[in-house]
């Protein structure tokens, strides 16, 4: 049995080690994360239930190394590859077109830091996206508007640009041109965008006080990890409010 290092250290903590015996040379190897090919042979194995994070031998963390995860995805990407494996078997090319879409899909989320906080708080229990997408559903299908709660903090500026974009849509029916009021509400959408972005420094205050939770592991307790993973909906919840509202003020500038 040969052992090759895992091929990158992430910096955290390695998980518990467990060994994996590989379906066609039978070789055992320890492992940092799921096998997804043997470290004697180079098969491919079969897929292994795991998460994204767990795909990469990662701890459910916030922070992460972009620059590793990214190698670490292209030294796996050639590994698993359905090409190595095509004519083998079909067997072990499925293994692969799974293991190596699993991979795509693991590194497309784990790279992008609000696609990746999203998935953790999937893991924890929350939906975010489908939230929002089965109350936009069962607004169109009552012909409701769809109600959404206003962030106590953006109340007046909402307000008040909310009654500017009428006078914008009642001077676009009669013909009217207001430049002051254009200018004002290019104004109030910039400062909304300089909110959007300021949200993200938000979350990743919480990032540092759940990963922290996690290295804790037992110590910590579980109302700590349920009030940290509250306010990063609410980050969340709040940031998808003004991307809806940048959406809505663009649209309306341009009609
Ligand atoms: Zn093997």
């Amino acid at each position: 049995m040969t052992t090759k290092p895992v091929l990158t250290e992430i910096g955290a903590k390695p998980l518990p080690q467990e060994t994996h015996s590989c379906w066609s040379c039978g070789a055992s190897f320890e492992m940092m994360r799921a096998a997804h090919f043997c470290e004697s042979c180079g098969k491919v194995q079969p897929p292994a239930p795991s998460n994204y994070f767990a795909f990469f031998g990662l701890p459910p963390k916030l922070n992460l190394d972009i620059g590793a995860l990214e190698k670490d995805f292209y030294a796996l990407s050639r590994k698993l590859h359905p090409d190595l494996s095509a004519g083998s078997g079909s067997k072990e090319q499925e293994w692969s077109l799974e293991q190596s879409s699993m991979l795509n899909d693991a590194y497309r989320t784990l790279k992008d830091p609000i696609k990746r906080t999203q998935y953790l708080l999937h893991l924890e229990g929350v939906e975010l996206e489908e939230q929002s997408k089965s109350a936009t559903e069962k607004a169109r299908a009552t012909g409701e508007v769809k109600k959404q709660i206003v962030p106590p903090d953006l109340l007046e500026e909402v307000f008040e640009l909310n009654m500017h974009l009428e006078e914008l849509r009642i001077n676009k029916k009669v013909g009217d041109d207001d430049p002051a009021l254009f200018e004002e509400i290019g104004k109030a959408k910039l400062s909304l965008e300089t909110k959007h972005a300021a949200l993200l420094h938000e979350l990743q205050t919480y990032w540092k006080v759940w990963d922290g939770v996690i290295d804790r592991g037992a110590e910590a307790s579980a109302a700590e990890r349920v009030q940290v993973r509250d306010k990063m909906v609410d980050v969340l919840n709040r940031r998808n409010y003004i991307r809806n509202l940048v959406r809505d003020v663009n649209e309306a500038m341009e009609q």
